[in-house]
């Protein structure tokens, strides 16, 4: 069906709706002055409110009373550097993922790309934004070197003006998954401005919310930790849910019960953990060889394991030729496992209410 142009309804009549907005007591929602901005395109109108701090239930109903009102048009909600566009995750039935380890070098981005390219040959359209600011190699991974960024994008990012959709960035396409990597935003020019808890969270909203993205699932390989960057994310993002990586060794799991304590503070759901580089498969003899001492801290906290990745020399080297194990080797045990880890994912994110 043929959406009708929202600039037909006009900037006017989306202000009037949005001031109908009332308060239990019957107070109006918002002043008519804090309407600071519509933009209207095709089908889809974005509204934003002039409040720095706004509770994000506010968003939402402003959102279900546009919409309400609207039926035929797309509503995006800003206020701060809050977006609402409907469901719980980046939109109606849009998910966004994080894959998060407590400490770096685990397998996060290992984990990322691998997941994300086995959730699209199992039909899923697929996003994946590198968050690592730290390292944002993800593109590497997957053998992707843009040869141009667009010059402006740090001017973009921070000038936070509400463009149309056919104005906004569109993802680098690699092995039918959409890719953005914070390395792409020239993170340099905000440096001086921006850093830690701030840096993360403009950036990673701008990849969500300011990329037009065909996907319905975002996967996020977060920065490493449970400092600032990754409070931004679990407070700020519009997480599903998180899936954790981890060996299974006692140190690194001791750190991810720190981040799981975070994810719960904010209220982010855990899909379960995955254990990487638990085991090696002896290439002289087969037998199976143990490389860290186990621990349980993650199952003992309640956290479903949804795969176990032994160690396996192929998963770097894939990784440095830029084309990721389950496409180099695609009905081998690793990919295996990683359909099953796709599949739990798949099904945990269509049990969820959008
Ligand atoms: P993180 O994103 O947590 O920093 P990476 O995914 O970059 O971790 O992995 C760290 C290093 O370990 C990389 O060189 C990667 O290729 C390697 N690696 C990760 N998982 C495995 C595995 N199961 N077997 C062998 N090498 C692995």
């Amino acid at each position: 069906m043929d959406r009708p142009d929202a600039t037909e309804i006009g900037v006017a009549a989306i202000r009037a709706a949005l001031a109908s907005m009332r308060e239990p007591d019957g107070s109006p929602s918002l002043n008519v002055d804090e309407i600071a901005d519509v933009v209207l395109e095709g089908g889809w109108a974005a509204v934003v409110i002039g409040r720095e701090e706004p509770p994000k239930e506010l968003l939402a109903r402003a959102h279900a009373h546009l919409a309400g009102a609207f039926p035929e048009v797309d509503f995006e909600v800003r206020a701060g550097r809050r977006v609402f566009r409907g469901g719980r995750g980046f939109g109606e039935g849009r998910h966004v993922v994080a894959v998060i380890g407590g400490k770096g070098g685990v397998g996060k981005s290992t984990l990322s790309v691998n997941l994300a390219l086995t959730l699209s040959a199992m039909g899923v359209s697929v996003g994946i934004i590198d968050g690592d600011l730290s390292a944002p190699d993800l593109p590497h991974l997957l053998g992707l070197h843009p040869k141009e960024t667009p010059r402006d994008f740090g001017w973009q990012i921070m000038s936070r003006k509400v463009k149309p959709l056919s104005e906004r960035a569109r993802p680098h396409k690699r092995f039918d998954v959409e890719v953005m990597s914070v390395g792409f935003l020239v993170p340099e020019r905000m440096a001086p401005v921006l850093a830690g808890r701030e840096l993360a969270s403009t950036l990673l909203s701008y990849l969500v919310y300011d990329v037009v993205w065909q996907a319905d699932i975002l996967v996020i390989d977060a920065p490493p930790g449970s400092g600032d960057e990754l409070h931004a994310i679990a407070e700020e993002l519009p997480l599903s849910g998180a899936i954790f990586v981890t060996t299974p060794q006692d140190l690194a799991q001791m750190d991810a019960e720190r981040t799981l304590a975070l994810l719960n503070e904010h209220h982010v759901p855990v899909i379960g953990w995955v254990q990487n580089m638990a085991e090696l498969n002896c290439p002289h003899c087969a037998k199976r060889i143990d490389l860290f001492g186990s621990s349980s801290r993650l199952s003992e906290a309640g956290l479903a394991v949804l795969g176990r990745i032994p160690f396996d020399v192929r998963l770097s080297t894939a990784a440095d030729q830029g084309r990721p194990l389950v496409l180099g080797d695609p009905t081998g045990p690793i990919a295996f496992e990683f359909a099953k880890i796709g599949s739990a994912v798949r099904q945990w994110l269509s049990e969820r209410q959008n």
